[in-house]
């Protein structure tokens, strides 16, 4: 299973197709990928091979900030409603998740009882949490952070806002996770080996830090919401 990401100024599907390819070695039992721009949120997913998703994908759909996940289902069968990228109920947010979230059915209890959950998935109260805290009236990182902070298990995130195409964000807990750094571009993947055909510089992020993933500009906080500066390294591997 992985998680890819991406934002700049080309067409991010292709980007992030690749990038689920080269992935494929972690195993997986379905892909999907979610893009935005000026028309909103377009998502793609398929039980099955990346192959099937390319399929799936529509070619006429251009868009410069995308999300990508191959799953390994853990709650929830192998279908293309549990696949990811899930979303919160009114759609405003898109969610990518690896890892279990050992209290989703707590929180679900304690926060969620008036949402009509969409999936079987731990993943789901995640992106439904973002929204409900949205709701209340947090900025999305706030709402984001707050959110992080609830939750117990592991964790690799990438989400995107449908009022936003200029932001995806980002965290880690116990599942790996890098942002890859370019010029106008920055990445997002659970490998390396994914965006090496884009970036050979990347971030390393540590447990319970998230970022805030522009095109021109990555920020780390940790969960106090405190700016981490951490230097980049080149990844010496082979595409
Ligand atoms: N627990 C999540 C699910 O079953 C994510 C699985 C994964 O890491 O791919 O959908």
């Amino acid at each position: 299973c992985g998680i890819v990401g991406y934002i700049g100024y080309n067409d991010s599907k292709e980007i992030l197709l690749k990038g689920l390819e080269k992935l494929e070695y972690r195993g997986y039992d379905s892909a999907g990928i979610a893009v935005i721009n000026n028309d909103g949120v377009q998502i793609f997913k398929e039980k099955g091979r990346i192959a099937d998703l390319r399929e799936a994908v529509d070619p006429k759909v251009e868009a410069q900030t995308g999300i990508g996940h191959t799953r390994w289902a853990t709650h929830g069968v192998p279908s293309r409603t549990n696949s990811h990228p899930h979303q919160s109920a009114s759609e405003r947010f898109t969610l990518v998740h690896n890892g279990v979230i050992e209290n989703y059915d707590i929180l679900k209890r304690e926060y969620l009882q008036n949402v009509e959950m969409k999936s079987e998935t731990d993943t789901e109260v995640i992106v439904q949490l973002v929204e409900l805290f949205a709701n209340e009236g947090l900025q999305v990182e706030d709402a984001f952070r707050k959110t992080l902070t609830l939750l117990h298990g592991s964790y690799a995130l990438a989400l995107i806002d449908e009022q936003d195409k200029e932001t995806i964000y980002v965290a880690k807990n116990k599942s790996p996770l890098l942002v890859g750094l370019g010029f106008g571009f920055n990445v997002v993947a659970s490998d390396a080996m994914a965006m090496l055909q884009v970036t050979d510089k990347y971030v390393e992020l540590m447990d319970k830090e998230m970022v805030i993933v522009k095109k021109e500009e990555v920020t780390i906080k940790n969960l106090d919401g405190e700016v981490i500066n951490r230097e980049p390294y080149t990844a010496e591997l082979d595409a």
